[in-house]
């Protein structure tokens, strides 16, 4: 039995997994086993209306057998993934956790809390709600098909997150260790080490988005004020518990590892210009049409086309260094675009690059020598070419020198602070997409 939940949550974005410790310790008083790590859902992020962090919690009980891992501690008490046997939804499941969300909600307008309690959801639905804009409308028979238990408050589009939750297929998967503080800390400021975190993703192999080098800070701690004292990410659960062990920080009073699609690039969908549609996220592959310029505000536009067609791509200004790398391209060069797309005007918000082929830039330096007797030729005209005043001889070429690039082929990104829930760090590319043979195979 998969119990989801989502849009708990009106600006924080991290309240919802809260909502995961009660659950677990209310569906335990009533006799049930956790039987998979919980989810940690993040869906399209390009979604106008979107709550702060657009996750949605899911998780699987059922009649456990054999405690398999620790993953936990709540208020006290150990939280074991078990093996076991899965049991049917139950109305039960679905008043228990609705009443944890209506005492636990925000209430706001903003929130439409709903909850979802199902054997399972197809796959399609996770992939849309992670690409695409979905509607209660076409969730709803979905739902009714899978004879799932539905509940919402103040229209329960949070059922649309909680469903999502629960179809997700777990296609690429990463870790987050979540800690909470007590109910007394949640709205007082917050302490985390900067210099430990540092410590902690140097000593770890496999956590990532810990620390930003260039803002020099932690960044595993949320903005907002909610129940999180600090989030650490990596693709290896067991080493969370250790990098939890490094981090100085405030007291926590619980903690919890979730299982995420966060860094997966589930979002991105390849695709060419003329068929990028707002509010998707997308790669693209084309050649820069127009030179970056830096408008005011510090942001870098440039613009590419496929063939298809043209698109403006942004480096926001919170993107830092990586806007002085966008801003080194130059009309002509190869490259694949990877991010979000804004509405009017349409313009994809640059997560990644991969800068395939560079031009060559060069500049005269004088004009060229005659073939045949070594005068200095003299210039015929704009674009006209030159020619040797003593015996005639003309000549298209002058001389020029090339200029050095300040950029390289590969690949770029922005840092860890600017990084999306859902974008993968190059950290964790395939070597084969590293080397740009996917791309490759695609476009040539
Ligand atoms: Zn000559």
């Amino acid at each position: 039995m998969w119990i989801g939940v989502d849009d708990t949550d009106a600006r924080e974005g991290m309240c919802t997994t809260y909502l995961a410790l009660e659950i677990i310790e209310e569906m335990e008083r009533r006799g049930y086993a956790l039987l998979s790590f919980p989810r940690l859902v993040r869906l399209n992020p390009n979604i106008p209306w979107k709550t702060r962090g657009n996750g949605a919690i899911a998780l699987r009980f059922g009649r456990g057998v054999k405690k398999l891992h620790r993953i936990g501690e709540v208020r006290g008490r150990e939280v074991w993934v078990w093996e076991g046997e899965d049991v049917s939804p139950s109305p039960g499941a679905l008043r228990a956790v609705m009443g944890i969300v209506e005492r636990r909600r925000v209430r706001s307008r903003d929130t439409s809390p709903g909850v979802v309690v199902a054997e399972s959801m197809p796959s399609a639905l996770y992939w849309r709600a992670v690409r695409d804009v979905v509607w209660m409308r076409d969730v709803v028979p979905v739902l009714e098909g899978e004879k799932a238990l539905f509940s919402g408050i103040n229209g329960g589009r949070g059922v649309i997150g909680a469903a999502a939750a629960i179809a997700w297929d777990e296609r690429f998967v990463t870790y987050e260790l979540l800690t909470y503080l007590p109910e007394s800390e949640w709205f007082r400021e917050r302490w985390v080490d900067d210099a430990s975190v540092a410590e902690m993703e140097r000593r770890t192999r496999r956590t990532f988005d810990s620390y930003d080098p260039y803002q020099g800070r932690a960044v595993i701690k949320p903005s907002a004020r909610t129940p999180v004292l600090y989030g650490i990410r990596g693709t290896l659960w067991e080493e969370l518990v250790d990098a939890m062990g490094m981090v100085s920080a405030d007291r926590y009073e619980s903690w919890l590892i979730f299982a995420t699609n966060q860094g997966s690039d589930d979002h991105i969908v390849e695709t060419r210009v003329c068929d990028v549609r707002p509010f998707t996220s997308c790669a693209l592959y084309g050649r820069v049409v127009k030179n970056p310029v830096r408008i005011r505000g510090g942001h870098v536009i440039f613009s590419i086309d496929d063939g298809t067609g043209e698109i403006s791509c942004a480096a926001y200004r919170p993107t830092g260094p990586f806007r002085d790398v966008v801003q080194s391209l130059r009309a002509g060069d190869e490259v694949v675009v990877y991010g979000g797309v804004r509405d009017r005007p349409l313009t994809l918000n640059l997560e990644k690059i991969r800068v395939v082929s560079l031009i060559k830039l060069r500049v005269k330096v004088a004009n060229p020598r005659c073939p045949c007797c070594g005068k200095s030729m003299e210039s015929i005209g704009r674009n006209s070419g030159y020619r040797c005043r003593k015996c005639g001889t003309r000549s298209e070429d002058a001389v020029y020198r090339e200029v050095k690039r300040d950029i390289a082929p590969g690949w770029y990104e922005v840092p860890p602070s600017a990084r999306r829930h859902l974008a993968m760090p190059l950290a964790l590319l395939s070597d084969q997409k590293l080397r740009g043979v996917e791309d490759e195979k695609r476009h040539k």
